[in-house]
């Protein structure tokens, strides 16, 4: 019988992403309402020392599958791997990061293993030994109440940013199992040639804690240079809409919504943006949003929990001074 909690960890060069405490304390509350163990698993090259520190978050086990090959990321690579030790391990629960990586991931993982998934949830419970999962449908218009009818392991995926971390517990460390998997170079069809970083050392937008948005009402690339400011000033990273986007004056890096990035930061200012559905559904999550807008009736007002009915040219560098300010006092 299908029997306990597993998270697949994140890590970038070694480091663990943040998506992953995220749901290995998400899946310690689980594995706590069924009674069950919580494992993590860990896939990289060299990795296993990063593999103990996984307990202080909740994680009871990592099996750790060290290979060379699993160093960087691929589709084949990870899959191969991981529907090999969930088929030999038959947990009850597979929670994936809906990271850009972990949605590519899970999406080929739950057709390889055969079982479905519910992708970029906000919330989970256990009902009657099952996994419940929430995850926002029509643009964030709506939530949908998923279960899983006959599926093993119950699968899902979780939206950065939402699950609390636990705080870590520095005395309890997990058991660190070497996971017994073969690889066969012939399931390898891709490889990454090459790695290019972003050089700007900010943040991803999707792992941000706050973030400053632009849209079509910054008129001009050269203006972004004041969200920029601000954002250095609190620690955010800058975001845009997709017209900003589409007209050239912002990467797609930088977009969020529908055709962009989906965000959950603590804090979201959108400045100059309408709020049209598609953007909504990139950032409705966000836990506090603040519009700057010098139309009252746009739409993302209704979504604000503040809003500055204003030239964004003038509120934005008097709330930078204001800020400047505060930290210097
Ligand atoms: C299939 C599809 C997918 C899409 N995906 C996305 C997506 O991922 N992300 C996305 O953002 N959009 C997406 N869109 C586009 C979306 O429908 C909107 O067109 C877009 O979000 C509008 O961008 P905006 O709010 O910057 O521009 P606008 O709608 O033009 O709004 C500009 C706003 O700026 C305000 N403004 C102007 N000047 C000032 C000023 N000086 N001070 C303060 N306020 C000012 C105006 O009042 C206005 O509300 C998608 C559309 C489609 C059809």
């Amino acid at each position: 019988m299908a029997q306990g909690v597993w998270t697949i960890v994140e890590q970038r060069e070694g480091e663990i992403r943040k998506i992953s405490y995220e749901i290995i304390s998400e899946g310690r509350r689980l594995a706590d309402a069924l009674g069950q163990e919580l494992t993590a698993v860990l896939l990289g090259a060299g990795i296993k020392e990063k593999a103990a520190g996984l307990g202080h978050y909740g994680a009871d086990k990592v099996m750790v599958a060290d290979d060379p090959r699993l160093d960087p990321y691929t589709t084949d690579a990870y899959v191969a791997v991981i529907s090999q030790l969930v088929k030999a391990g038959e947990p009850a629960l597979l929670l994936v990061g809906a990271s850009v990586q972990g949605k590519d991931l899970a999406a080929r993982l739950s057709a390889n293993l055969d079982v479905g998934m519910a992708q970029d949830c906000t919330a989970f419970a256990i009902e009657d030994g099952n996994l419940v999962a929430i995850r926002p449908i029509y643009a964030g218009k709506a939530y949908a109440k998923v279960t899983f009818e006959n599926s093993r392991p119950q699968m899902a995926t979780a939206r950065p940013n939402v699950m609390a971390i636990n705080e870590p517990d520095t005395s309890k460390s997990a058991e660190v199992i070497d996971a017994s998997f073969t690889l066969e170079d012939s399931a390898l069809k891709t490889k990454v040639a090459e790695v290019i970083k972003d050089e700007s050392g900010k943040v991803d937008l999707t792992e941000a804690d706050k973030i400053v948005s632009g849209g079509r009402g910054m008129k001009g690339p050269e203006n972004y240079k004041i969200l920029e400011e601000l954002a250095d000033l609190i620690g955010a990273s800058v975001g845009a809409s997709r017209s900003a986007v589409d007209a050239g004056w912002r990467p797609h890096s930088d977009q969020v919504g529908q055709t962009g990035k989906v965000v959950s930061p603590n804090l979201y200012i959108a400045c100059g943006i309408s709020g049209a559905i598609q953007h909504l559904a990139g950032m409705s999550t966000s836990k506090v949003i603040v519009a700057i807008n010098k139309d009252p009736d746009a739409p993302i007002f209704q979504k604000a929990d503040y809003g500055v009915v204003a030239d964004l040219f003038d509120v934005v560098p008097a709330l930078t001074e204001e800020v400047k300010k505060y930290l210097e006092g």
